[in-house]
């Protein structure tokens, strides 16, 4: 992932080089921009784009967005901010079926979650690409009447079977030498729902001999009744993507359009669209350009949204933002950030070379954010009794906590100490392994922040589970006084007193997928899922964190990084969700 990246200095990428190239160039100095997107004749009445570059994120509001988008969001929304230009928002609606509001809201939401505005003064660049409908008709008609495009009354098995193939040319459809007269009367009959879905498709005409088949009269507008989310059932002919993407880019003014791979062979097609257009009148030089870069593959997910639309809709998960999945909203709630997200795509980098990335990367990106964002708060997740016998019974004593080890000016909070405490049932070994330094029968340790106790005994329940460790406590060997050194001990367990702690519940997540590349091979990547990819547990919680309010975040010593659910939440008793765990197992 970062070989090919070398010779260009940290957070540059082939992409903006190419940026500051056109930018030297002065590429866009003649670019006119009327407020609002529009073909030539609007432009024209603009002014010199005050944008320098325009770039879009142009998602269709088919399903939530997923981490591979916070790629490209960083990439368009960032090139826009770092070169003082301007990055839409696009909806990508042009096909009726599957879109709704629902998705439009939740990615809107995830845009700005991630730090992302579009608007621009009084300029608010939030686009639906269906009220480009107008303007696409009246493109295809301009095709059809420079001789650039038919119709087509071939089946599609008949189309399918005269494309060609990669070694073979195509053949020229039978209709292809239809007058523009008839094209025309046609065209106009498939928009007056005259025609069956499916009977007649307009085709560019372009070369069927072309190697690249995506030149080989491709597809442009097809006759589908569905009901549109935006323009209801005003259109019963719709565009096909490859046709109507080109058109949004240009509409809007768009100069660097930043597309996946798997686009590099359209980007003729996007060319000859676009300048056929020019020609006519109907668009305007510069006309955009379309750069593709390496989609992201992060091992353990996946990274599509048909499949998460599965995993949401067969409830192998409790919804859109359940924290184990992969989507924007999941890893909202399970506590990710956005800084962690511009980090990792920082460092991921932009190639032009498909790849997959290790899964522990994005952790590590949001352990280091963490680790510098997140108060320390103690929480024990699998409490045992801890019995100070000698400690008086009633007496509660104030002791100390840093809340940021880094951070002295974060102060300190207190945390009150009594004869009961919770400790973790791991950190008692009645037979001790090698190297094992917190409490056993006839071991001393430190209370974290507290004093040195000797351990004096124990109990068992009936299945012989040690509930209850006695000890004494030593009073010369309060933390921060001077008695503090006087005895050394190996370990450092930490505790909350049992009066004032509270139960809280904790979700402890896993990975959702138990195999680095679900469903590879021809396995089902619904076989890959990981039986137990949640853990929910009653924790003991000392009590400041009764006070967190949604999605406050913390580090649980020892643990890892935990944030306050933003969804499941009652106020006074916050529930927990784990973000992920600390780099480093406890040092032993
Ligand atoms: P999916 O395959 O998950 O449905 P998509 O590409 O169809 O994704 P769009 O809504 O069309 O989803 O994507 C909006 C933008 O996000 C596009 O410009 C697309 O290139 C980009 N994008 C989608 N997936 C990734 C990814 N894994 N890595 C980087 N960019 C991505
Ligand atoms: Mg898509």
């Amino acid at each position: 992932m970062s070989a090919e990246k070398t010779p260009i200095p940290l957070g540059s990428n082939f992409i903006r080089a190419i940026v500051e190239h056109d930018l030297a160039d002065n590429k866009f100095a003649s670019k006119k921009w009327a407020g609002s997107p529009g073909d030539a004749a609007h432009q024209a009445k603009g002014q010199i784009d005050p944008a320098k570059i325009r770039t879009r994120f142009p998602p269709e509001p088919n399903g939530y967005l997923h981490i591979g988008h916070a790629k490209s969001i960083f990439l368009n929304f960032g090139l826009a901010r770092d070169y003082a230009g301007v990055c839409h928002l696009r909806f990508d609606d042009t096909n009726p079926e599957k879109e709704s509001q629902e998705y439009v809201d939740s990615i809107s939401d995830a845009v700005q979650w991630l730090g992302f505005n579009w608007a621009n003064g009084q300029e608010n660049n939030l686009y639906f690409a269906s009220n480009y409908f107008d303007f696409m008709y009246r493109a295809a008609e301009s095709l059809i009447e420079n001789g650039h495009a038919f119709v087509d009354s071939q089946t599609a098995d008949e189309m399918r079977e005269t494309r060609g193939t990669l070694t073979e040319p195509g053949k020229n459809s039978p209709w292809r030498n239809r007058s523009v007269a008839e094209n025309l009367q046609l065209f106009r009959e498939m928009r007056d729902g005259k025609h069956a879905d499916g009977s007649l498709i307009l085709r560019a005409k372009i070369d069927m001999t072309s190697p690249n088949i995506n030149l080989r009269d491709p597809a442009i507008y097809r006759v589908r009744r569905a009901h549109h989310h935006n323009t209801g059932d005003t259109w019963c002919i719709y565009p096909m993507y490859t046709f109507a993407h080109p058109i949004e880019d240009a509409l809007e003014q768009i100069t660097h359009s930043i597309c996946t791979l798997e686009f590099e062979d359209q980007r003729p097609f996007y060319d000859w669209l676009l300048e056929r257009l020019a020609e006519a009148g109907l668009l305007a030089h510069p006309l955009p350009k379309q750069y593709e870069f390496a989609r992201l593959n992060l091992t353990y997910v996946v990274l599509s949204k048909r499949k998460l639309i599965d995993l949401v809709e067969q409830k192998h998960v409790s919804g859109w933002d359940d924290p184990r999945l992969p989507t924007l909203a999941g890893a909202r709630r399970r506590g990710y950030v956005p800084e962690g997200f511009k980090l990792f795509t920082d460092r991921i980098g932009v190639s032009k070379a498909d790849s997959w990335i290790e899964y522990t990367i994005l952790e590590d990106c949001m352990r280091e954010v963490l680790n510098d964002a997140a108060e320390r708060r103690i929480a024990v997740l699998d409490p045992i009794k801890l019995v100070i016998d000698n400690y008086p019974a009633n007496q509660v004593e104030d002791c100390f906590a840093p809340n940021h080890p880094l951070k002295p000016e974060l102060g300190k909070r207190v945390v009150p100490l009594t004869r009961e405490c919770w400790i973790e049932a791991e950190d008692f070994m009645e037979t001790p392994s090698k190297g094992f330094f917190r409490l056993t029968p006839d071991g001393m340790v430190r209370l974290r922040y507290g004093y040195v106790v000797k351990c004096t005994g124990f109990e068992k329940d009936a299945a012989g589970k040690v509930t209850v460790v006695h000890c004494d406590y030593l009073p010369d060997t309060k933390s921060g006084t001077p008695g503090a050194d006087a005895i050394k001990v190996k370990g450092n367990i930490h505790w909350v007193s049992a009066q004032h702690a509270y139960a809280a519940e904790i979700r402890l997540y896993d990975r959702l997928f138990k195999e680095a590349h679900p469903g590879s091979g021809d396995r089902d990547y619904l076989n890959d899922l990981n039986p137990d990819s949640v853990k929910t547990i009653t924790a003991q919680l000392e009590p400041s964190l009764k006070d967190a309010k949604p999605e406050d975040r913390f580090q649980f010593e020892r643990h890892g990084y935990f944030v306050a659910d933003r969804k499941d939440n009652v106020a006074g008793k916050p529930v927990f969700n784990r973000t992920v765990t600390l780099r480093d197992a406890w040092q032993k």
